[in-house]
């Protein structure tokens, strides 16, 4: 039965107050760059923007626009069959204004764009090479979505000299048709993310998973021995959050020790590190965990 309770007191944020959280606030002004962690109002962004370390600092910027061609159930971005043209500008922009904001983690993601020939592969590949020539120090992860399982177009991304190929699975193998676009399924997630590291062997490959849609626990761990055996490196694990009445309901709010015994159990299963929490997105605290556990 769906159970709805009122929102648990974990699920509060804290309000951001850190120097360096003001200090990358101040410096993005002007620079026309729009970060997923402001316009979401993501909760985590004292602990992204915040450690003392602006090396360590992460932010996610979306590109192609703010209209997606799928309409997932959970997904709060709007749908349009035919969104605006890409701006040809945008990849060496968006490169500019991060090397000037000097952060040293960035998350490039986007809608879908299944009206475009390469659903946007090579714009995607552009920023992140434009980024790499102006700024080789910064580490740069991509959040794509499935290209259709057109492999060509993974294989554009996976090329351009990125740090760590993230794709999200979003929840497990049996709420895939229920919950994601119909045009998405568990096995072409696992095949892209399978496929990008077989383009490039020292890419890091990562996946997010939704929790409280409604899955068992046996369901959770047969998605993550699945993303073992495509060789995948990272998972993230979250509280699913219904945007509006409009989207799927929530099923049950998982309490933080739930998600802990997720962190241990993806942990002993050979990830080579998780984030997972009930405020948990896929990007939450990525620049730290990379430095911490792949460059140290
Ligand atoms: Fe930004 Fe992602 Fe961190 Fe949220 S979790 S503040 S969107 S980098
Ligand atoms: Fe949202 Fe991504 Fe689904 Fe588009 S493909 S509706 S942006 S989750």
């Amino acid at each position: 039965d769906f159970i709805n309770p009122r929102l648990p007191s974990w699920l509060k944020s804290p309000i951001p107050t850190s120097p360096s959280y003001h200090a990358l606030k101040r410096d993005l002004r002007g620079l026309n760059l729009h970060t997923v962690c402001e316009e979401a109002r993501c909760p985590n962004i004292a602990d992204c923007w915040g450690g003392n370390d602006r090396a360590a600092a992460t932010a996610t910027i979306m590109l192609m626009g703010d209209s997606c061609t799928r309409a997932c159930r959970f997904c709060s971005v709007k749908t349009s069959r035919s969104p605006a043209p890409l701006d040809p500008n945008e990849p060496l922009h968006t490169a500019q204004a991060i090397r000037k904001w000097g952060l040293g983690y960035v998350v490039l993601t986007s809608v879908d764009r299944d009206d475009l020939p390469d659903g946007g592969a090579a714009h995607f590949a552009s920023t992140i090479s434009n980024i790499k020539n102006t700024a080789p120090h910064i580490l740069v992860e991509a959040l794509t979505g499935d290209f259709a399982g057109n492999l060509d177009n993974v294989k554009t991304v996976a090329a351009s000299g990125l740090d760590v190929y993230a794709h999200n699975i979003e929840t497990v193998e049996n709420l895939t048709p229920s919950v994601r676009d119909r045009r998405a399924s568990f096995n072409q997630s696992l095949q892209v993310l399978y496929f990008a590291k077989s383009v490039q062997k020292n890419l890091i490959t990562k996946t997010s998973i939704m929790l409280g849609l409604g899955e068992t626990d046996d369901e959770i761990i047969h998605a993550l021995n699945e993303l073992r055996k495509n060789d995948v490196d990272v998972v993230t694990f979250g509280q699913y959050m219904r945007p509006t009445k409009r989207h799927m309901k929530v099923i049950e709010y998982i309490a933080p020790d739930k998600f802990d015994y997720w962190k241990e159990k993806a942990l002993e299963m050979g990830f080579l590190y998780v984030a997972s929490g009930p405020l948990v997105r896929s990007s939450y605290k990525a620049g730290e965990a990379f430095i911490e556990n792949v460059l140290k």
